[in-house]
This record gives structure tokens, sequence and C-alpha cells, in this order.
């Protein structure tokens, strides 16, 4: 562990550091933004006796956080701000978030526990694909390796050939990435002829999109390596609020510096533990945007609060299905682009990319899946393919489209995985 005093904290001394935090992240919002107090209607760190008194506060949402653009929500002045990051919503104002010096530090620190978790030490070689810049990914993978004392390949997003090359020319150990662009690897490296196994690469750390566990098992056996699942957002300071450990039995949350809570998305109440819902962050150690029950949109549930296998004693939440935002409804029946995913990536044969197109035809919600394919692919897995859809959502696709490799568009950034004609 990187910091085994915070990190394996036994839950009665974990439940009295989070109140303490909260208290102070509530005094800091009153004391700095009196609109930001309104909103968390006027209720200050008095309030706060036990943990649960957090459901007396407000939810707050993506919405809140754009309308306060750009420094609505910030807890401090402007001249302790050392930069900001930018949340990567596809459309409307951007949500940003001003890190103070103790803010990138805290980042640094999270981001170290993380690279431990997934068995690195200060003799790796840590190769950062995501960008530096507005997105966080580049700068969280950066400060954490530094923090750490591992040597850093600050290569940045694309130029997959020179990608490719590094990991060789400077014997890289471990990889950072958006969770689709190691599929874009694997595809570059076949074309090539570049063979993974002659290279000393083991570790991938990847996140920023929902990938299912058959994507996962699919970039393991490709790549050789044993891949960590890791979570965060600009929102609540960047990648980084968690990961899964060697046990892989649910993503570890650092909970000294985030409160957990899962809540029905329909209804805001709390849900018990083994549930599936929203999850809504309280962040208990952050300066320039300190957030009070932020809604995530992300879906998950908690898994397990007794401490791990690998001593670690912080919470752990299931790997994340979905985004509400990505939820998708047709002829009434909501599912998750994750989970066509599994289905297509179960069968061998068909490729890595795939795109799910919805429109409506003559007034009727139409659905077609379009994957690539290795190999020419004859009826049985298209009825194979549907039978699997059918039993997942009670119709079929309208039409499955298996398509030659390279036919859907590469995009540097997040893959698309959804055209949604219907708006
Ligand atoms: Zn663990």
């Amino acid at each position: 562990m990187f910091q085994p005093e915070f990190e394996s904290m036994e839950r009665g001394a974990l439940n009295g550091l989070q109140i303490e935090r909260l208290k102070k992240t509530l005094d800091r919002i009153n004391a700095n933004n009196a609109s930001y107090t309104k909103k968390i209607n006027n209720l200050t760190s008095k309030e706060i006796e036990r943990i649960e008194d957090i459901q007396k506060f407000p939810l707050m949402t993506k919405d809140d956080l754009r309308l306060g653009y750009p420094y609505g929500f910030a807890c401090a002045h402007p001249s302790e701000f050392m930069r900001f990051h930018m949340s990567s919503g596809t459309t409307g104002t951007p949500i940003i978030n001003p890190f103070t010096r103790n803010d990138i530090k805290q980042w640094g620190d999270i981001m170290a526990r993380c690279y431990v978790a997934a068995g690195l030490n200060s003799e790796d070689v840590v190769q950062i694909t995501p960008s530096f810049g507005l997105f966080n990914g580049g700068f969280g993978f950066h400060y954490g390796a530094e923090t750490l004392g591992a040597m850093i390949v600050p290569i940045g997003a694309g130029r997959t050939s020179l990608q490719l090359q590094f990991l060789k020319d400077f014997q890289v150990t471990c990889i950072t990435a958006i969770a689709s662009y190691p599929l874009r690897l694997v595809e570059v490296a076949e074309k090539e002829g570049f063979d993974f196994k002659g290279v000393p690469l083991h570790i991938g750390i990847f996140g920023s999109e929902v990938w299912s566990d058959e994507m996962r098992s699919r970039i393991e056996n490709r790549m050789g390596i044993e891949t960590f699942d890791i979570i965060g957002m600009t929102e609540t300071g960047g990648v980084g609020l968690g990961i899964d450990c060697s046990a892989h039995e649910g993503i570890h949350v650092w909970e000294d510096d985030y409160l957990v809570e899962i809540i029905d998305p329909e209804t805001g109440e709390v849900l018990p533990d083994g549930e599936e819902g929203e999850m809504i962050v309280t962040t208990l150690n952050r300066e320039g945007l300190p957030l009070i029950r932020y809604r995530t949109r992300d879906i998950t549930a908690i898994i397990s609060r007794d401490p791990c296998s690998c001593g670690r004693t912080s919470l752990r939440i299931a790997r994340l299905k979905g985004r509400n935002d990505d939820m998708l409804k047709i002829k009434g029946v909501a599912f998750y682009p994750s989970q066509i995913e599994s289905i297509l990536m179960k069968r061998k044969e068909l490729g890595n990319h795939y795109q799910i197109v919805i429109e409506k035809i003559k007034g009727r919600d139409s659905l077609t899946v379009m994957v690539e394919t290795k190999e020419d692919v004859g009826p049985e897995m298209s009825s194979s393919v549907n039978a699997d859809i059918y039993d997942m959502l009670g119709f079929h696709a309208d039409k499955l489209d298996f398509l030659p490799e390279e036919t859907l568009p590469r995009v540097p950034g997040k893959a698309v995985r959804v055209v949604d004609k219907r708006q």
C-alpha cells in the first residue's frame, strides 16, 4: 500500500476521519461561497454528528455545476488555483474543476495508491496514453507516477505505431489508457507484426469508459497483461477515486477522501448495500471544488464494506455498468450499451469495434447493431447473436450488420458506441 495508514484504517477510525473531514469541507463551503451555501439549504457542519447525517443535504447534479460555469461553486480564492480540468461531456456548457496546490497533492497521492494497488513500485515504467490537457486523464496518471517515483513515458493520445515502438524501446511495464484504446493498440500491433510477448509490459490500468468483463478478458488475452479498472471523473477531482486490487473483487474507493452513497435514481432514496443504483459522491479532502452529494450518473452497487484479502479496508463497489446518460430506451425497454457489448465480445469471431444505431422508422424504434468481424460469418452467427439480444431485451435487433475490419470510424478519445438518430 502507498498510504497504509489510510488504506487499511479500521472502520471505526475511518468513519471518525470521514466525519471530521466532512465537517471541514462544509466549513470551507460556508466560509468561501455564499451561493453554494444557499444551494445546500444554508446547512452547516453542525448538522453532522453521524456519517448518515449527510442524507439531510440535497443532491447536486451536473446541471447545477454547469450553471455555475466557470467558478460558481469554487471554494478557494482564484489566486490559489494552479490549473483546471474540464468535463469531457459532449454537449452544452462544460464543468470546470479548479485545482489548488493541495488538490494536486491529494490527486497525486490517491493515484499513487492506485498504482500500488495494481502492483507497481518506483522501478516501473508507465506509458501514459490519455491526453494531457483539459481532459484530466493524462495529468492524473502523471502526478501519481511522479508521486510514486516511477518512470513516465508521457506520450499522450494517438500515434499508435509510436506507442508500440515506445513500449519496446523504453521497456514499459504498465500502460494507462481510456478503456477502448487497448483494442486499437492490438489492431495496429497485428498489422505491424508487433508481439506483446516480446516486451516487459504486464499491467494495464484502464478507465473513463464503461468496459464489459468480456472486453476485459479479450484485452488481457491479446496483450498478455493483467488489467485494473480505475474510476474517477473531472468533477470529483479526476481519475483515481478508486481501483480494483489484484484480488479483483470490486473497486476500492478511497473512503478517507470520498464518501460514497448509492441511491435510487428515480426517488433519490439511499439504497442498502448490494442494491444497484446511482453513485453519489461527497468529497472529503478537496478545496477548489468540494462536492456535497454529487450525482455521478454512474450505475453500480456497494458490494462489500468488509476488509479485502489485500488488506485494504475501504469499501468496494461493482464495476460500473453504465451511466444514466448512456441508458438507452427502445420500445420501452431500458438497457446499457455495455450489455450489447457483452453479447458481441463473447464471440471470438467478432471484432473489437461495434456501434449501436437507433432510429425511428415509420414511427417505430429501430435497432441496428454493427460489428466488425475477422472472418466471414454465416447466418448462424446472426441468429445466435439475435437470440441473445432477444433474451436480454425481449425483442430482436431490426438489423445486424457484420462489417469488414476497420470499417467503423476510429476516433481519438472515447469511442462512439451509440448513434441515436431519434433526437
Ligand atoms: Zn483489495
